[in-house]
């Protein structure tokens, strides 16, 4: 899904908000981000971004920022790694991920309601959850016949 005109101003008012300082490669990482359709690692952003191999740790530090003022959202893979994803402060939802080849699909399925009822019988307050599905893709299932 390309990110509409409205999702962009909101992303840069979010931005303008937060006290967040954004330097030349932060503003390099955001482009970047802002031209993508699709979650992306930490290690193909900073190539997006035209930076050296060196400023992988400023790639990781801005996203930490980022997702600090609530414009990312970090999908844990299966194995080692994370997907960074461009989002909208609250907007709160989860994912499908292909393990082939890292695809994901967005899922409006929560269980937040259920979740928080049996955090309180148990007397969890603060709670918070990590749900991402994984399978593989139509494109990456092995071909049958
Ligand atoms: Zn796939
Ligand atoms: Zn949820």
């Amino acid at each position: 899904m390309k990110h509409n005109k409205e999702f962009l101003k909101r992303i840069f008012e979010t931005i303008e908000l937060s006290s967040l300082r954004m330097t030349q490669k932060r503003e390099r990482i955001l482009e970047s981000l802002l031209a993508l359709d699709r979650p992306v690692s930490a290690s193909a952003l900073r190539d997006l971004a035209g930076l050296p191999e060196t400023d992988l740790v400023t790639v990781y530090r801005t996203l930490e920022a980022f997702e600090g003022i609530g414009i990312i959202q970090k999908i844990p893979l299966e194995e080692m790694g994370c997907l960074y994803e461009l989002t909208e402060t609250n907007d709160h939802y989860h994912h499908f991920v292909c393990r082939e080849c890292h695809r994901t699909e967005r899922l409006d399925l929560c269980l937040e309601d259920e979740l928080g009822a049996r955090a309180e019988k148990l007397g969890f307050t603060e709670v918070s959850h990590l749900m991402e599905v994984y399978g593989v893709c139509g494109e990456c299932k092995p071909e049958t016949d």
